[in-house]
């Protein structure tokens, strides 16, 4: 069911973004960075949340043509050139190149020299001739769903790639020239132990990738993955096993010089973090492009509703849920729980300057007090940050602070 302002609404009832950013007192607002959903998979796996649609290329043209005109409507809405742009999913990569060529062509004028642009990409479609419409159009960086190396725990997570595609796509991107190549890695994976975990990382690290985004698996609600665990059919790893197999990570992952700078996100050196999720944490505009696609301009957030065929049929902006306006005190601390999942944490400057305007700021720092004390922040002259323990409940403190 979709929802605007907590209202059920069928997707032709739901409005646009239009009015929403005139009432919020943004419609000249501009963004610098660039999200775009291709919401096809070629199955669902059972863990994903993703908006995505299983699609036998059938309307992948319609949907290139749509998005086409959503970026021509939205060109005044981007400050360009871009610092950023996200291409993600969905599988961007299931699209063929003569469609990528058509964005490609689309997104030249939005970008220079210094824009990062990410491509997401399972290692199964991962090809030459895509890959160099990809470098032809601006993509520098590629980010691959790898998930583990392990053909038994892949069939755990429902991919259904082979662990070797992984190694050949990192090869046959750099062979393309894309410099920088990020792995997606899934830990506490059902049936996973500290060995398997061990493997993984020696050959996620034997690929020499820039970055590594590195996650505990998340049983969300409403996937398929969910339900089994709800009925006995799949046993989540032990919490204390999960916990050492994330010090693990952060343990072999700091050996082989990549530094972590998010909670589950490691780069090889300040160059190579991935920019655009810094957008997110460090609460930056983004605009959205494409179904299921989330953006925030100032104190809107919100998402192009989750549904293809409304898409396809809509027009100019398309319909939009989830909208939010956070007030002072909800800004605030979405700033505090964004800013802190960064290793870095906030400055004291920052931290300040946000709690100086925060109408809750009394219960906000006793809060923070309070997880000072039991060691799951810490606070000193450079700012506050989550501890190592805090970063193993690091969601429970932010829900706190938020
Ligand atoms: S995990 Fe990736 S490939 Fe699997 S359904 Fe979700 S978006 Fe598609």
């Amino acid at each position: 069911m979709l929802t605007v302002g907590g209202v059920p609404l069928s997707v032709e009832q739901a409005p646009n973004i239009a009015a929403f950013l005139e009432e919020a007192g943004l419609a000249t607002t501009q963004a610098s960075s660039l999200y775009l959903h291709i919401p096809f998979c070629f199955h669902r796996c059972h863990y994903c949340d993703f908006y995505s649609v299983v699609d036998t290329h059938r309307q992948h043209g319609d949907f290139v043509d749509r998005l086409l005109e959503e970026l021509a409507f939205s060109a005044e809405r981007l400050s360009l050139p871009l610092k950023t742009m996200f291409v993600g999913g969905g599988t961007p990569t299931l699209l063929e190149p003569s469609l990528w060529q058509r964005l490609g062509a689309a997104f030249k004028p939005l970008i220079d020299g210094e824009t990062e642009c990410t491509v997401e990409a399972n290692p199964e479609t991962v090809e030459e001739p895509l890959l160099d419409v990809l470098v032809d159009s601006g993509v520098n960086r590629l980010s691959i769903g790898a998930q583990s190396f392990d053909e038994g725990l892949l069939k755990a997570l429902e991919r259904h790639h082979a662990p070797a595609n992984v190694g050949r796509a990192v090869r046959l991107a750099r062979q393309a020239g894309i410099k920088r190549v990020s792995l997606d890695l899934i830990f506490a994976i059902p049936g996973q132990t500290m060995q398997m975990l061990e493997a993984d990382l020696d050959q996620a690290l034997d690929l020499e990738p820039e970055h590594l985004s590195y996650y505990a698996l998340t049983y969300e609600p409403k996937t398929p993955l969910f339900q089994r665990r709800a009925g006995g059919l799949v046993e989540q790893v032990d919490e204390d096993l999960e916990a050492a197999m994330f010090e693990r990570v952060q343990a072999r992952l700091a050996e082989a010089g990549y530094a972590q700078y998010e909670i589950s996100n490691y780069a090889r050196g300040d160059l190579e973090v991935c920019r655009h999720n810094l957008v997110y944490w460090q609460g930056q505009n983004y605009w959205p492009l494409g179904p299921g696609a989330a953006g925030k301009l100032g104190a809107l957030r919100w998402r192009n509703a989750p549904a293809l065929p409304a898409y396809l049929k809509s027009q100019q902006w398309p319909a939009v849920v989830d909208v939010e306006r956070l007030d002072e005190a909800g800004q605030i601390g979405e700033q505090l729980m964004l800013g802190l999942r960064l290793n870095a944490g906030l400055s004291g400057q920052q931290l300040e300057a946000l709690l100086a305007n925060d109408p809750a700021s009394t219960t906000r720092r006793a809060a923070i007090e309070g997880f000072c004390q039991r060691g799951l922040l810490e606070q000193d002259g450079m700012g506050l940050r989550l501890t190592q323990q805090g970063r193993m409940l690091g969601d429970g403190i932010m829900a706190a602070l938020l």
